[in-house]
């Protein structure tokens, strides 16, 4: 990256401008905790998502932190809740627009997708006025508080019955988006493109560039997880100019995963329980033991033993500890030599972050 990208502020709505939403207006120098209606429920009462508008007194960008568009994926909840309750906002330069639960009606029934035909709300952005009730709310999410960003955040979790390292998910040949996931100092960034429908896809092939940060497992809160997480959205807004008197944070080692690395989700061969031997963020090498599957009766002639076909990191792994043959086991990364002695040397100086990582 050269030094002219780190010292260009992005395409940005500049000037100590008013945010403006269907139906109100958050001043520079003032904040507003929004409950803002996107659909109806079978009731005909209103389904309304919080919002939180922080719009400094300096100009500068404007960045959307989102979360729970699953509704069982908590951690990212409270990362939102954090920045925008805790944190000093008085010299701001910039507005942040903080959407902690996106997908309400999951969020109460404590479900991934809308409960209503299980409709992926992260697949149908940047929605329609006219269409399912999914791209519907989505509509109203992205055009009041998606639209008007200059880059932006979305905090997910594993899938139910897994866990994640902490990562960073980015369309990487898209320059500002590049900028925005070394800015996250994650040190994992899996690069891709991503799904249609996704928040951080659309958004970013809308000119506004946006990252996922993928982290731990539904239905918690994972407190180092978050800790870390803060960290990165602390680092953004140095990069980014919101907090101009804060610092970049260097994550320590970083692997970029690309299509061209090896990398793999390992699926069971055979039914049976799981003996998990590692934790998410592990490394393992070649050959090594990375579970066992075994029956109720533990009969020797039924083990399978599970081994790493190459050496690398363990992004994520299941956490339920039940398969059917083809249920995945855990997302196993390959590492260059470069990055696996980075890591050693870290993990000799026994990082807590990854020891403890689950
Ligand atoms: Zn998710």
């Amino acid at each position: 990256m050269s030094e002219e990208t780190m010292s260009e502020p992005p395409d940005s709505h500049l000037g100590s401008d008013v945010f403006t939403y269907n139906g109100g207006r958050v001043d520079p120098g003032e904040s507003a905790n929004i409950r803002y209606g996107i659909s109806e429920t079978y009731l005909g009462d209103p389904v309304r998502i919080p919002v939180t508008v922080i719009n400094g007194e300096h100009p500068g960008p404007t960045v959307f932190l989102s979360a729970a568009a699953h509704g069982d994926e908590l951690n990212g909840i409270e990362v939102v809740r954090e920045v925008a309750h805790d944190w000093d906002h008085s010299n701001l330069h910039g507005t942040l627009i903080c959407l902690p639960v996106m997908n309400v009606p999951g969020f109460l029934a404590q479900e991934r997708y809308l409960p209503i035909y299980d409709r992926d709300l992260n697949r149908s952005f940047p929605g329609r006025e006219d269409s399912t009730s999914a791209r519907r709310m989505a509509h109203q999410i992205y055009t009041n508080f998606i639209e008007p960003c200059d880059l932006g955040i979305d905090f997910h979790t594993s899938t139910r019955g897994r866990t994640n390292m902490l990562h960073v998910r980015a369309d990487t040949s898209d320059q500002k988006v590049e900028r925005l996931s070394r800015a996250f100092s994650s040190n994992v960034i899996i690069a891709g493109e991503g799904p249609s429908g996704t928040l951080r896809g659309e958004a970013t092939s809308a000119g506004i560039p946006t990252i996922t940060v993928e982290m731990g497992e539904a239905h918690r809160f994972q407190r180092q997880l978050i800790d870390r997480a803060l960290t990165g959205v602390a680092s953004v807004l140095a990069e980014f100019g919101l907090h101009p008197h804060s610092s970049v944070h260097w994550p320590g080692w970083r692997v970029i995963i690309d299509d061209a690395g090896e990398k793999t989700w390992l699926r069971a061969d055979a039914g049976g329980i799981v003996d998990m031997k590692h934790s998410s963020g592990n490394l393992v090498r070649e050959g090594e033991t990375i579970c066992v599957i075994t029956n109720p009766f533990k009969e020797e002639d039924d083990i399978v033993t599970v081994e790493a076909p190459f050496t690398g990191l363990l992004v994520g792994v299941l956490e339920n500890p039940v398969v059917y043959p083809g249920n995945p086991l855990c997302h196993l990364v390959g590492l260059s030599d470069t990055i696996l002695n980075a890591l050693e040397r870290e993990l000799e100086r026994q990082d807590p972050f990854l020891e403890t990582l689950e």
